[in-house]
């Protein structure tokens, strides 16, 4: 099956690896460190050709020092070959695994060992960088039992969002995956979801009979963060108050050191959230960091439930849990009232309720 084909690993890259797991654990790596899509290009253009490339040419050209020959391979994609076909973890991927490790507290890892799955990620179905395959796989090598497959919706057009039809589309691929995966004998499963746009009036993306057919919703802001405080704790609040919302993302927008997150009555908004049983996302890009920690304190005390959320557009950005595990044990959130540090079970029990 393609699933395996796909697996970049987990915590460290060990030899012997194909060419191909060399560079695709490469390019988890650089997704992990945030990297540019600059510096990452590189590597995924030399996967296309690894994969283009007859094995036996590919070992000639590296006996003879020949890589550098093929179009879209250059010294530091030859390097990662060369190594990797002699048998050896490569050097650069040594160095960018050691530089790009995510930080988990001690604390934190109380959390982290908690967590059983991941509710809001991306595909090449939106603007992520990994299929659903892939991220499937490297979600089983966390050690992870589910994760929710939330694409963007319609709205969000630059991160090509799914309109109704392609969501349709895509819940017939789940399922095939998810298949895949059964008959292989893994006890995992991929949940059905979108990250589906909150509009200007509180109004979501995507029709109800839709969200109606959806394991787990997550909705959140994209658009219009700067609007008044008494518009966007309405907009937040008819959001939260949704019965086919589950979880609302990255709830202030902010992104730490270059933007503002929105300003909203929170003492209204948590009230709410506490009030519809909805989740306050922690969201764990590093660039968000979202809620801030005086946010995270004041859910707790309305009694909010919560979901440490990757957020991850490529497999690499799947190990980001941590983050968010780190501030929750700072804070002293209740692990049991994180949603997923529960069972794909009890998590769609408490969806559907
Ligand atoms: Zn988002
Ligand atoms: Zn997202």
């Amino acid at each position: 099956m393609r699933l395996g084909a796909d697996t970049v690993g987990g915590v460290t890259a060990t030899a012997p690896m194909t060419p191909e797991a060399a560079l695709l654990r490469v390019i988890h790596c650089l997704d992990r460190a945030l990297a540019s899509a600059y510096k990452t290009r590189a590597f995924v253009r030399a996967l296309e050709v690894v994969r283009a490339t007859d094995p036996v040419e590919l070992a000639e050209r590296a006996r003879d020092d020949r890589l550098t020959e093929l179009d879209g391979i250059g010294d530091s994609t030859a390097a990662v070959i060369t190594e990797a076909l002699a048998g050896l973890v490569p050097g650069y991927l040594r160095k960018i695994d050691a530089e790009s490790q995510v930080e988990l507290t001690e604390a934190g890892a109380v959390y982290q060992r908690a967590l059983r799955g991941d509710c809001h990620l991306h595909s090449t179905w939106s603007d992520g960088g990994a299929s659903i395959e892939a991220m499937a796989a490297t979600a089983i090598d966390l050690g992870h039992e589910y994760m929710v497959m939330t694409d963007h919706s319609a709205r969000l057009t630059v991160a090509h969002g799914l309109d109704e039809e392609r969501l349709t589309n895509q819940l017939v691929e789940v399922d095939r995956v998810n298949d895949e995966i059964a008959s292989a004998g893994i006890d995992f499963r991929i949940l059905t979801g979108m990250e589906v746009d909150i509009l200007e009036d509180g109004s979501l993306d995507l029709a109800d009979v839709m969200l109606a057919q959806l394991d787990i919703v997550v909705a959140s802001v994209h658009s219009k963060l700067r609007m008044e405080s008494k518009q966007m704790t309405e907009r937040m609040v008819m959001a939260v108050a949704n019965p086919h919302v589950d979880i609302l993302g990255h709830c202030t927008g902010r992104k730490v050191g270059k933007r503002e997150g929105s300003k909203f009555d929170a003492d209204y908004v948590f009230a709410a959230f506490a009030q519809f049983g909805t989740a306050v996302e922690i969201n764990c890009r590093p660039e968000r960091l979202d809620p801030p920690r005086e946010l995270i304190d004041l859910a707790m005390q309305y009694g909010c439930w919560f979901a440490i959320d990757s957020d991850a557009h490529a497999t690499g950005q799947l190990e980001w849990q941590p983050y968010g595990c780190n501030r929750v044990a700072e804070r002293e959130v209740p692990i049991e009232t994180i949603v997923n540090s529960w069972s794909a079970d009890e998590l769609l029990d408490w969806a559907g309720g």
